[in-house]
């Protein structure tokens, strides 16, 4: 794939910036990528392993004359780094984020954008529980879904450039409305990593009693939400402080369909189980199908990349 940015700058380098970074070598498209870390021990350890081509100890340096510029930082960081940077954009740039929340994000960042500036928030739907600028790799975004979030009035040239750009990183592209976005995240992601947490709380809760049987028996089912539990807890703790509403619509009704799968649990409601069940199976498939994970057996994770 052929060059779409002469310089990109990354401002964060954790786990989505240096997959972005890996990605973005395998396929050439940018003539060279810099970056801005906020520590000088992760400005250091991207040096060492030659992450991108200079990483600058300010976020203002790296900036300048770059005509992408990421923020792949957490959600609540986005509007102080946009502010400090702003006066420092190319005319013509473009301004983009990976943040997993939409609607703050536009709101927080929108103001501070110069005129001239193209800001083309996006998210890419693909991630693992590690962070850091050790934990990235080129495969991240292959074949997930990155949602680009155009503001009213984007440009479409810019927005095009952008979408072309996460192809060649190899994602697959949609656009959505920021809301649309916050919703349908709070379902697929933002909901399911709260129940992971409160289930592996639960669990530590019991560890006490049962004597860590609950680590040395782990099943399969546990050991997923420990995974997802593992995540970093300031970025998550920033997804849930900004997608208020969606997450507490989503768990309220979550919590109305487990009252009723317990009240059939009481009842002995087989039916209500089984049907229940059935109709579950059918979203897993309907995923494989779509092409979104594998079929193999405990999702292929013996031989599989680092998901
Ligand atoms: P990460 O590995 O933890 O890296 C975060 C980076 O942001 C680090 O370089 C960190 O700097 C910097 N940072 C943290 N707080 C900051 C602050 N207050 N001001 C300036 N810089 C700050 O995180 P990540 O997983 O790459 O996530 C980055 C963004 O991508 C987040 O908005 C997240 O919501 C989104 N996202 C994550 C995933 C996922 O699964 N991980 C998936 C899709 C989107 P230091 O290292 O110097 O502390």
């Amino acid at each position: 794939m052929a060059q779409i940015y002469d310089r990109v700058a990354l401002i964060g380098l954790g786990l989505i910036a240096s997959s972005m970074c890996h990605a973005m070598r395998r396929a050439g498209l940018a003539g060279e990528i810099v970056g801005y870390a906020r520590s000088v021990e992760t400005r250091d350890v991207a040096r060492e392993i030659g992450l991108c081509d200079e990483v600058f100890d300010t976020a203002t340096d790296a900036v300048k004359d770059a005509d992408l510029v990421v923020l792949c930082v957490p959600v609540g960081a986005m509007e102080s780094v946009a502010k400090e940077i702003a006066p420092f954009l190319k005319p013509g740039a473009t301004l983009s984020d990976v943040g997993s929340v939409k609607r703050t994000v536009v709101d927080a960042v929108s103001p501070h954008i110069p005129d001239g500036v193209h800001f083309i928030p996006a998210h890419p739907l693909a991630g693992t529980e590690h962070s850091g600028p050790l934990s990235g790799f080129a495969e991240l975004f292959d074949n997930r879904y990155t949602i680009l979030v155009p503001v009213e009035g984007s440009d479409p040239h810019a927005v095009d450039r952008l979408t072309t750009f996460w192809r060649g990183l190899g994602a697959l592209t949609e656009t959505m409305d920021p809301d649309h976005h916050d919703l349908v995240l709070a379902v697929t992601s933002h909901t399911p990593h709260l129940i992971a947490y409160t289930m592996v709380g639960v669990a530590d809760d019991l560890r006490r009693v049962t004597d860590s049987e609950v680590i040395k028996y782990s099943a399969a089912g546990f050991r997923d939400f420990t995974r997802i539990a593992a995540s970093d807890p300031v970025m998550w703790r920033d997804v849930f402080l900004n997608n208020k509403e969606a997450t507490l619509e989503i768990l309220g009704r979550f919590t109305e369909e487990l009252f009723a799968l317990q009240r059939a649990i009481r009842q002995g409601d087989g039916d209500h189980l089984h049907d229940y069940f059935t109709r579950t199976r059918s979203i897993r498939r309907g995923i494989i199908e779509a092409g979104q994970d594998t079929d193999a057996p405990d999702f292929g994770r013996s031989k599989a990349r680092k998901e």
